[in-house]
């Protein structure tokens, strides 16, 4: 089994049934089980300003699945979601359901970065990582609880208790 660790984040469309939902989802695949779930953040958008507000929060998964089969199955429930790809970057979305962390690798594919290219510098995805996983070192030796000390917190804050 890998620990593996999801960001979730959505904007449009009720974002706190997206993300709750999204958990369900989560909790139903095969081969995976939820081991812990942050809080609900409320956070600033990154690039375009003109979009509202996110909801984010990070679940703790055992699995057997390999990285890339997980990536198939996160983006398979983004499009159940319907999350539609368009050209501008960090734009308004359903839902987005990012690989934080798995196990300790490293992967640099097509279709794979692991750790995610943008988890040192997103205060969305390290204080919730850091509010279920403080003790959490990267695979470069990093500390999560660090890293999240010393990151801008740009207005982030808890909305709710997940679960
Ligand atoms: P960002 O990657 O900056 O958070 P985004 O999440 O909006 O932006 P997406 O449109 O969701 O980007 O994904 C673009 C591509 O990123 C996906 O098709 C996927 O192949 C690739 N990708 C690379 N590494 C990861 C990862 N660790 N988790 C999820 N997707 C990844
Ligand atoms: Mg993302
Ligand atoms: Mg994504």
């Amino acid at each position: 089994m890998a620990l593996a660790y999801i960001g979730l984040g959505s904007n449009l469309a009720d974002p706190q049934a997206q993300i709750s939902s999204a958990l369900d989802k989560l909790a139903q695949l095969e081969h995976c089980q939820i081991s812990k779930v942050s809080s609900l953040y409320f956070s600033r958008p990154m690039g375009p300003q003109d979009q509202p507000d996110y909801m984010n929060a990070v679940v703790a998964i055992e699995t057997n699945l390999s990285a890339i089969a997980l990536l198939d199955q996160l983006q398979n429930i983004e499009q159940n979601a319907g999350r539609v790809r368009k050209d501008n970057r960090w734009g308004a979305r359903v839902l987005d359901l990012d690989i934080l962390l798995f196990a300790q690798q490293m992967i640099s594919t097509e279709r794979l970065t692991i750790p995610h290219y943008g988890l040192k510098r997103r205060e969305f995805v390290l204080l919730p990582l850091a509010e279920i996983a403080p003790y959490l070192v990267l695979p470069d030796g990093d500390s999560i609880q660090a890293l999240a000390n010393q990151i801008d917190k740009n207005g982030l804050k808890i909305h709710s208790k997940l679960s």
